[in-house]
């Protein structure tokens, strides 16, 4: 193994570890991810709720402040005008009348123009911007004309603080008449003299037929040519006791509310207006659509379902069908999947619609998962590079340490030192240092015993040695000896034939046999004559070579069974058994006949040689070979007396 930080990918420690617990954070980061999209989803959505009801609330409020402010308006406008009502002169003069009036000829009473263009009031501010209308055929008897009057001081007093926020201030009446407060248009002086305003919308819409409850009430949208506006009007009527009076009028600009519906929203979000009736009222869709917005120009009311849009049908459907005050609520479209923020805009009674696609919160919370997981991500990455950093440090290379230690001591090395390692593992103080000194320890045990029986074994061999060593030398020594022995005792070294002691030996068991038997045995002596000679003449190694020639050719002469032998010096011996006496002297003469005629060839020249024998038989009484031997030396002396190269025979008379 050689995990270093080239190849740690090699270690198939580390590279599982790593893998296993990568995999491991992984899924936990997945499942992580998972649970905070959901979490996020559900908090979010809560959230989403509780901010588009505030939203949606305010909304409402500011976008109702304009149609509330018309009502007060009103409400103003009408009780000052009944206060003057009741102390108004009911009768006013003519005078007063056609100062303001005048008839242009056409049937029709008009506001004369000087008070559109401006006149000084008696407190010497101007009034100005006023037109008026009264129908023709119009009978205006004195008590119209009182409500003509006062209708316009009303307007006077009101029209020129309320202008800021409202184009218009208008009173109209049921007998065809108009009177309005509308800057820079001279609304009164143009209008057709065929014109009944009881055919227009805001003209009927407060009348008792279209306003049984007498309340005030709104027109629907429309779109008024001169000014470029959309406009819906407020129409409050003023009656007393049954008898209708007047009503009171104001155009409310509807361009920066609309402006606002397509511009203002949150994002990713839109909204719209409709009434309770169906009626759309404005949505970014139909603004941006030209030929529908030709279309409501030239007075078509569009409906929710003009726009052919099943979401937007099924959103109003899902609005008008809820119960509530609408002050503000978020209803759940789960069919559109999206939240409608919906808030009542007081006034006209439309609904303020915010519509909220869910896929915002789920994009946002795919989004909070997407950084978790990503984040996640990068923490594994870290995680693997500290859990290797740590694992090479913690176990891999304390690993390889013992694997290199292992080898050493398996090869007798126990110094476990390891070169120039910063790090003891011993002093560690966990497992891998437990675990090196327990090592360390092993290490010197196995070292201690080794040179302990190292140098048992070296003891031991020693004495082995020793003890082979003196065996050796004994069994060089015997054997010596040993040969020694057989040299000496069974063959004479220089004939090769029967040494003294083992013919002597022969011989008596030759002589036991013969007695115990009874048959003959005959002992022959035999001597060299006159070998002193020789030696003498040709020299000592020549006497040998004479010795072992003698001792050849008398082998010759003789029977495998005959013992002969070398009894010392020149002087043999002969026991021959199974023959008689006359066989016994023949085998002896013939040996001597053959020494007599044999010559021996030396380098000093060719020496001849002669032999005399002495032979005496076995007799009863004999206790021995020796006793044999004794007569025949005996008989051997009588041959050498009686002159040498003969044989003596020596037996029982
Ligand atoms: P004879 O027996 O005929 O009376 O005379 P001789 O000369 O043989 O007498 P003697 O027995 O006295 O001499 C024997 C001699 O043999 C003496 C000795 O020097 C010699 N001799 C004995 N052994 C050996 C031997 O092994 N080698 C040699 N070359 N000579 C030997
Ligand atoms: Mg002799
Ligand atoms: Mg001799």
């Amino acid at each position: 193994m050689s995990a270093g930080p080239g190849n740690w990918i090699s270690s198939s420690l580390t590279r599982e570890t790593i893998l296993k617990m990568g995999l491991r954070v992984s899924l936990i980061v997945t499942a992580v991810a998972l649970l905070s999209y959901w979490h996020i989803s559900v908090t979010l959505e809560e959230q989403t709720y509780d901010s588009l009801q505030n939203y949606i609330t305010e909304r409402g409020q500011k976008e109702s402040n304009i149609f509330l402010l018309a009502e007060d308006n009103h409400k103003v406008f009408r009780n000052a005008f009944l206060e003057a009502w009741l102390k108004a002169v009911k009768q006013p003069s003519a005078e007063r009348f056609e100062q303001l009036f005048f008839e242009p000829g056409d049937g029709t009473w008009r506001l004369r123009p000087a008070l559109f263009r401006g006149v000084y009031r008696p407190d010497g501010t101007k009034s100005s911007n006023i037109t008026g209308y009264v129908g023709k055929g119009v009978e205006v008897d004195p008590a119209m004309r009182s409500r003509l009057l006062l209708a316009y001081d009303m307007i006077d007093r009101y029209a020129e603080g309320w202008t800021h926020r409202f184009p218009t201030l208008y009173v109209t009446m049921p007998e065809n008449a108009i009177l309005i407060h509308w800057p820079y248009l001279p609304w009164g002086l143009e209008a057709d003299a065929n014109l009944d305003i009881n055919n227009e919308e805001w003209g009927y819409i407060s009348d008792p037929r279209h306003n049984p409850s007498r309340e005030a009430a709104w027109t629907g949208l429309f779109y008024d040519v001169p000014a470029e506006h959309w406009m819906v009007s407020l129409k409050t009527p003023v009656e007393i006791d049954g008898e209708v009076l007047l009503d009171i009028g104001h155009d409310i600009l509807l361009n920066d509310v609309f402006e606002r519906v397509v511009n203002d929203h949150l994002k990713g979000a839109y909204n719209f207006i409709f009434r309770t009736d169906g009626r759309l009222i404005a949505h970014p869709e139909f603004f941006s659509n030209q030929a529908l917005v030709e279309e409501a120009v030239a007075g078509r009311a569009f409906q929710i379902s003009d726009l052919h849009d099943n979401s937007l049908i099924n959103a109003a459907r899902l609005i008008t069908s809820a119960e509530g005050t609408f002050e503000g609520v978020v209803l759940d479209d789960k069919q559109g999947d999206a939240l409608l923020a919906v808030s009542r805009i007081q006034g006209p009674d439309w609904y303020f619609v915010t519509v909220y696609p869910k896929q915002l919160i789920s994009s946002t919370a795919l989004e909070a998962a997407y950084f978790i997981f990503l984040l996640g991500f990068f923490s594994i990455i870290i995680e693997v590079l500290m859990l290797y950093l740590v694992l090479n440090n913690q176990v891999i290379k304390p690993l390889e340490y013992f694997v290199n230690v292992a080898k050493k001591i398996t090869q007798g090395d126990f110094d476990l030192r390891m070169g120039h390692r910063k790090d003891d593992y011993s002093q560690r103080p966990n497992e891998v240092g437990v675990l090196t000194r327990s090592l360390s320890e092993m290490a010197e045990t196995i070292h201690t015993n080794d040179e302990r029986l190292e140098r048992e074994v070296e003891q031991r061999t020693q004495a082995l040695n020793e003890t082979n060593q003196a065996l050796l030398g004994e069994i060089a020594v015997r054997r010596q000896l040993e040969e020694k022995l057989r040299e000496q005792i069974n063959i004479d070294s220089l004939t090769g034939v029967y040494g003294r002691s083992y013919f002597l030996q022969l011989g008596n068991l030759e002589f036991k046999r013969s007695q115990r038997e009874g048959n003959s045995l005959f002992a022959v002596m035999i001597d060299i004559d006159l070998f002193k000679n020789i030696n003498d003449t040709y020299g000592h190694s020549a006497g040998d070579a004479v010795l072992k020639r003698f001792a050849l050719v008398c082998q010759e002469c003789l029977r495998e069974i005959d013992i002969f032998g070398r009894l010392g010096g020149e002087e043999f011996a002969l026991v021959v058994a199974g023959v008689d006496e006359p066989e016994a002297y023949e085998i002896c003469d013939r040996i001597r006949a053959s020494l007599e005629k044999t010559e021996v060839v030396t380098e000093e020249g060719v020496i001849k040689l002669t032999a005399s024998f002495g032979c005496a038989a076995l007799e009863e009484g004999d206790e021995g070979l020796d006793a044999i031997l004794s007569r025949a030396d005996k008989a051997l002396y009588e041959a050498k007396e009686k002159g040498r190269n003969q044989v003596v025979m020596r037996v029982i008379s």
